[in-house]
């Protein structure tokens, strides 16, 4: 049997919640093994997003985490932070094999990654596209060997990488009952790779054809300001508070 995928996906209410879902859904579909943990930034679970779930037939769990107070409404937020954490926190009470992954509910993913990821060991990583001017965040590799990252915002980081560009074995991070993500705007992904220390870049796990293929992208919805609500036709109501 393939080790399963344990998706951590944050989400949280607004118009495009749940066409971002339903794309993530219908991708995920498409996936074997897969336990999808979908959390809301919310204090309440949104009933659009259970019946969304369940109409998917994935294995999922529908969890909540708001962002702390302290944190909202800051120019610089860490956005789906306390949602990733309970994700972690719920693979460290039921999971004891396979590969986690962050997939954040607005990017665009291959299913080839998820064959890819499966058997990660320790840390795997590739490429992300449509990100920064750069337009891809990847680690560099020559002859076959990681030799640096290229990232279009590098900021002192030993880790600098997209959210969308690795994943962990359960294993590995079971082994450190330390490691979390930090609530620190743009170091959200340094800070979780460094708390898996004992853990070097020297040792990550090149997917993608050694990093030369890009199967994630880091899309953005625009924003809309809908004069009709969009999920009218599909759940019957708003989504909008
Ligand atoms: N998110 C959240 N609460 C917020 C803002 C975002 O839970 O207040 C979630 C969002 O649904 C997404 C992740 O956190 O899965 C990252 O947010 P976003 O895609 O807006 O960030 P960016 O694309 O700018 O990195
Ligand atoms: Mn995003």
């Amino acid at each position: 049997d393939l080790p399963p995928l344990y998706i951590i996906t944050p989400t949280y209410r607004r118009a495009e919640q749940i066409a971002e879902l339903t794309r993530l859904a219908h991708t995920l579909m498409l996936v074997p093994n897969v336990y999808w943990l979908v959390i809301e930034d919310a204090s309440k679970r949104t009933p659009f997003v259970t019946q969304l779930l369940e109409d998917a037939g994935i294995r999922y769990e529908h969890l909540l985490a708001p962002m702390p107070d302290e944190y909202k409404n800051k120019k610089s937020m860490p956005k789906g932070v306390s949602n990733r954490n309970k994700g972690l926190s719920w693979i460290r009470s039921h999971a004891t094999e396979g590969v986690l992954y962050f997939a954040d509910d607005d990017n665009t993913y291959d299913l080839d990654i998820f064959c890819q990821m499966r058997f990660t060991k320790r840390v795997s990583m590739w490429p992300v596209g449509l990100i920064t001017k750069l337009g891809v965040s990847s680690p560099v590799v020559k002859n076959g060997v990681f030799s640096g990252f290229y990232d279009g915002w590098i900021a002192g980081r030993k880790f600098p990488v997209d959210m969308a560009g690795f994943a962990v074995s359960v294993r590995f991070l079971l082994q450190r009952p330390n490691a979390s993500m930090p609530f620190r705007a743009g170091y959200e992904e340094d800070g979780f790779l460094r708390s898996l220390h004992p853990f070097e870049p020297n040792e990550i796990e090149l997917l993608a054809s050694n990093c030369s293929k890009i199967l994630v992208w880091h899309t953005q919805t625009k924003k809309n300001q809908p004069s009709q609500p969009l999920d009218v036709v599909k759940y019957g109501s708003t989504n909008i508070a």
